[in-house]
């Protein structure tokens, strides 16, 4: 199916995605004023997503990880969770960093279901003396499901920004399935927390991610974002998905829809206005494991459909890294290093999620050059 009128067209697209890869990225690259840690603390989540690639497991969840290069196991997921110790050194090594603003994100798993530890590290982040008055964001990606009045108190009070993990109303949510937990409970936890953070003052936004079967819907997403009054929509294509190329022109059109459409909610921060993201899969921010390995994301979010990108993508262990710096590699060497690990026919699936990343830059670029006019 040919583009609508105002869509780019495959060659600007590409032409976008070579400027993407040889710029390198505008959040994680040399030249961005951010840098930016994310910890896996858990492999453990109430629901499994089916579209979600990271290698979760109830396994050893009360085991905190050694975090040592010698308990380490390069290449597979490790089992555990990480320790408060293996915590603080990741902060620790996110604070050699000479940029002058910084940020943490919870990640996993479901981040809260090893609250101790990130309740613990919140403090030491806040107060740590290398900080040195620099800026600090703190960003929590969760599902909501461990929520409680005390944990949202401490989340306001330490000024985390909650990515809310969640894919509208119950249509929207069909992706999303249970599995510690059963589905009437999992749909009344999401609606407290949905509940319990509009009323604590927190800062947060709607997370939703959207597998190529429901492409179409994008419209109906930014609905429901607003029918549960969140301030703010990040709207996420799936990614390790194969396309059709219907497919792929569909969220580009959905995509320029909501877009143009938003000046009817615009108490509603759609995060999708703002082009330069990473040409997701091939995000580039830093993540430590539970077990203390130092990677860039791709290698999470894939473990299951591309398991060869963990090693690919890994920069090396807490117990031997002294600065932040170094850890990393540039969007046109992840894209290298993924060609050689995957087969031609994966490499052609992951290509398919850099090209509506670099047509999703375009279309914010024409949507917002359009608003200027
Ligand atoms: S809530 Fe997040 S970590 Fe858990 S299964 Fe869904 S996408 Fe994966």
């Amino acid at each position: 199916m040919p583009p609508a009128f105002g869509l780019p067209s495959d060659q600007q697209v590409q032409r976008r995605l070579s400027q993407m890869l040889g710029a390198d990225s505008a959040q994680t690259g040399d030249n961005a004023t951010t840098d930016r840690l994310m910890l896996m603390l858990t492999r453990s989540c109430e629901l499994r997503c089916s579209y979600c690639f990271v290698a979760l497991t109830e396994a050893d969840q009360g085991v905190p990880h050694a975090g040592t290069l010698a308990s380490a196991s390069p290449g597979a997921p490790p089992a555990g969770v990480m320790s408060a110790a293996t915590a603080r050194r990741a902060v620790d090594l996110l604070m050699t960093s000479p940029k002058p603003r910084l940020s943490l994100q919870f990640f996993g798993g479901e981040p809260t279901r090893r609250w101790e530890v990130l309740a613990e590290t919140l403090t030491w982040a806040r107060r740590h003396p290398a900080l040195r008055g620099r800026e600090l964001a703190i960003q929590l990606t969760t599902n909501g499901l461990g929520f409680d009045t005390r944990r949202l108190e401490a989340l306001v009070a330490h000024g985390v920004t909650v990515q809310l993990s969640l894919d509208g109303a119950p249509q929207g949510n069909r992706f999303r399935r249970p599995h510690l937990l059963d589905a009437p409970e999992a749909d009344s936890r999401w609606k407290e927390a949905v509940a319990a953070l509009r009323a604590s003052g927190a800062q947060w936004f709607m997370n939703v991610t959207v597998p190529p079967a429901a492409f179409g819907e994008l419209p109906n997403r930014v609905a429901d974002a607003v029918a549960l009054g969140a301030p703010g929509l990040q709207l996420n294509y799936a990614t390790g998905m194969r396309l059709s190329v219907d497919q792929a022109w569909l969220w580009l059109r959905g995509l320029a829809g909501v877009l143009t459409d938003h000046a009817r909610n615009p108490d509603l921060h759609l995060f999708n206005r703002h082009a330069g993201a990473d040409p997701a899969p091939l995000c580039g921010d830093a993540l430590c494991d539970v077990d203390g390995t130092l990677l860039q994301v791709g290698g999470i979010f894939h473990e299951k459909r591309f398991p060869a990108l963990r090693a690919a993508y890994t920069h090396g262990h807490l117990d031997t890294a002294t600065q932040f710096g170094g850890h990393r590699a540039t969007l046109a060497e992840l894209w290298r290093r993924t060609r050689e690990a995957l087969s031609p026919e994966e490499a052609g699936v992951f290509a398919q999620g850099m090209w509506l990343g670099a047509g999703s830059d375009l279309v914010a670029r024409l949507v917002a050059g359009g608003a200027a006019r």
